[in-house]
């Protein structure tokens, strides 16, 4: 790989072209570290992770989302921040700047099984915590963690541009990246593939993927009920998917809706007073009729795996190395849980960060919880999609079985919650 000589506009750090195509100031000559391709949610935390414990991190990201403001509705994308997530932002100082802009607490959820009586409610209040975690918009935590990168001074953000290529050698990795201002080449001790379920990283590094089509898309949209959602998290099982409303401060939901692909896209398609109507019919009426306030978007849904989450000075994190059913909204908290390990193996040690044998220790951490989480999701799937009365009649006894064994009940949402 060539390496050019001009450098590439660095919007986060200096927005003027000119001096950013001078190769003799450009911050890019300096060998980093650890680079961070992708700054979303888990690529972002990675990088304040690490610039936390002095090391120099350059992290590139081909888009910014736009700015905050506490006037727009929200946005389509939200996720369920669990408690350790929570934890991980709190400790870098994003959490706060997210609470100044826009987080909704849930305080309770209740799950059920439209084909019979069998419900399971979790309660804050039974665990002695103030909620079970909050509904934040993708947006706005990564607006936050962009704000806490900005204020780094070990932290170089590169951005608008994207990652290109890579060669790996015994002393670096080197890394082409790219925007429309030109080519530029960075040199770290280690490149981290947060870039996402299409990760490029993956691909050039030549990482194969398992992969599990669940043949099914997620529907997402915001809405308002007729009744109050209570500060819950809803979730109606159907055996076409679930259908999820989780509460927004301004006293909308989001929804997450599973459906088979084919029906998602009818869905999409219909008008709204028709959509209102199948929507409010998909959730028993249980908070009376809900009206759809937003565009409506869906997600193909896939289960994913990466054969290897390491290689000599590569190392991928979140969507990039796994990808679950957004089922029970684990998967950006089972990608801040890499990262937390990931930068937990390469603290308090001399060895580079590219070691392999160092980076295997982040792989033998998380793999297991990955694919026991992965499969678990897939579990429920089959379970709540199965039809044959004996199931049906299983699954409802066991919903309200559970549901009567308090310990039983706080220690699946304890670990959902990952305290
Ligand atoms: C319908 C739905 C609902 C969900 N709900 C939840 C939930 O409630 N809770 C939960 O925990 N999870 C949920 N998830 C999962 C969650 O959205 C993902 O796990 C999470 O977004 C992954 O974050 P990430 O940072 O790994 O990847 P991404 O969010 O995909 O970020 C990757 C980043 O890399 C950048 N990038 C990509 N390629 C390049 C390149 N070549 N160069 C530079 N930059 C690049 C992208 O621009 C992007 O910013 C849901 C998923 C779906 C589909």
């Amino acid at each position: 790989m060539q390496t050019p000589t001009n450098s590439i506009v660095d919007s986060a750090t200096d927005s003027s072209a000119d001096s950013a195509n001078q190769a003799s100031d450009s911050p890019y000559s300096e060998k980093y570290d650890v680079i961070v391709n992708g700054a979303g949610m888990v690529g972002a935390t990675l990088g304040c992770l690490l610039a936390q414990q002095g090391k120099k991190v350059a992290v590139v990201e081909a888009y910014l989302p736009s700015a905050f403001s506490a006037d727009d509705a929200s946005e389509l994308r939200v996720s369920a921040i669990s408690r350790a997530s929570q934890r991980a932002f709190t400790a870098i100082g994003s959490w706060e700047k997210m609470q100044a802009m826009r987080v909704s607490p849930y305080e309770s959820m209740h799950v059920w099984d439209s084909t019979g009586d069998g419900e399971i409610h979790f309660d804050a209040a039974e665990l002695g915590e103030p909620n079970l975690g909050y509904i934040v918009e993708n947006k706005v935590v990564q607006l936050a963690l962009l704000d806490v990168m900005r204020e780094s001074d070990n932290i170089t953000l590169i951005t608008p541009s994207s990652l290109t290529a890579f060669e790996v050698s015994d002393d670096s990795v080197l890394v082409e990246v790219e925007n429309e201002s030109g080519k530029v080449t960075l040199s770290a001790d280690l490149l981290v593939g947060a870039d996402g379920a299409n990760s490029k990283v993956r691909n050039l590094a030549g990482i194969s993927l398992k992969r599990n089509d669940y043949a099914q898309k997620g529907l997402v949209a915001t809405v308002k009920t007729e009744h109050s959602h209570q500060h819950t998290a809803w979730q109606r099982f159907l055996p076409s998917g679930p259908l999820a409303l989780l509460p927004l401060s301004d006293g909308s939901c989001s929804i997450v809706w599973t459906l088979p692909a084919d029906q998602a896209d009818y869905y999409l398609a219909m008008d709204e007073g028709a959509f209102n109507l199948a929507i409010s019919e998909a959730f028993g009426h249980h908070l009376g009729d809900i009206e759809v306030l937003s565009q409506r978007a869906a997600f193909p849904l896939l289960g994913r795996h990466a054969e290897h989450y390491v290689k000599p000075r590569i190392a991928l994190v979140g969507d990039a190395a796994h990808t679950i059913h957004p089922l029970a909204g684990q998967g950006v908290n089972l990608g801040i849980k890499d990262v937390v390990e990931l930068a937990n193996v390469l603290s308090n040690t001399s060895r580079s960060p590219g070691s392999y044998s160092l980076l295997r220790r982040y792989e033998r951490a998380r793999k297991g919880d990955n694919l026991l989480t992965q499969k678990t999701m897939e579990g429920f799937k089959m379970l709540f999609g199965h039809n044959l009365p004996i199931v049906k009649t299983a699954r409802n006894l066991g919903l309200n079985f559970i549901n009567q064994l308090a310990p039983v009940k706080n220690e699946i949402i304890r670990k959902a919650m990952g305290v």
